[in-house]
């Protein structure tokens, strides 16, 4: 279901944002201008929920158990996520490259996935938390409470990307189109509750039961069900 169409050639990218680097703060030199394909992937409009998964853990095995059953053009995918020079027979046709891309994007959000419960991957996602990067709770009494991004399925293809609001315990979609068809499996259903286990701090106050919804009322009077 989640469009893989947004995947462009990151080659051509890192290009355009070297150029555009020099351009802004006149670096010489080549040496910065180098773009991963995790740094790309992260950056593309629309996957602002992303964080960036360390290579250590992506060339990990144990991390990617059960992966490669899930995920077509699994050994191209994971070369082209750690920017390896392809090592496996010979250069791909323009159609089984762009195959190869969408499923370097499954492989790299279901990694993603499991990263984010780990330690070091939920301290990158409280990096965005606190700055606010999931969007924040449309409903008026949560006080722009801010978000966590959430997947109602840890199946891919099942569902997409919604935002968790910790105040009133609901899902919401994201803050822009970009956002909705990302699939919600690259962040998986248990993320924003273990999230909120381990930072315990961050749980805002459960408002009293009923002091904190909205009534609605005519010329002031409650208004009755028939
Ligand atoms: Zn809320």
């Amino acid at each position: 279901m989640p469009s893989t169409s947004t995947i462009k050639n990151n080659k051509v990218l890192s290009q355009e944002v070297s150029e555009t680097s020099i351009e802004e703060s006149d670096v010489s030199g080549s040496e910065g201008d180098y773009v991963s394909w995790v740094s790309w992937f992260c950056n593309l409009k629309g996957h602002e929920f992303f964080c960036e998964v360390d290579d250590d853990y992506i060339q990990d095995d144990f991390n990617l158990c059960g992966l490669s059953s899930q995920v077509p053009y699994y050994d191209y995918a994971l070369d082209l996520i750690l920017d390896f020079e392809s090592s496996h027979g010979d250069k791909l046709d323009e159609e089984h490259n762009s195959l190869v891309e969408s499923a370097a994007e499954m492989l790299y959000g279901l990694i993603h996935s499991r990263y984010i419960l780990t330690s070091k991957g939920m301290s990158a996602m409280l990096e965005k938390y606190n700055s606010n990067e999931f969007g924040t709770c449309p409903r008026a009494y949560c006080s722009e409470q801010s978000c966590l991004p959430v997947g109602q399925s840890d199946i891919p293809r099942s569902s997409y990307v919604r935002i968790y609001c910790p105040r009133c315990q609901d899902i919401y979609l994201p803050r822009t189109r970009y956002q909705y068809a990302i699939d919600g499996a690259y962040f998986g259903s248990t993320f924003p509750h273990l999230f909120l286990m381990t930072y315990e701090h961050l749980k805002p106050q459960q408002p009293q039961p009923d002091a904190r919804s909205y009534i609605p009322k005519v010329f002031g009077f409650k208004v009755h069900r028939p």
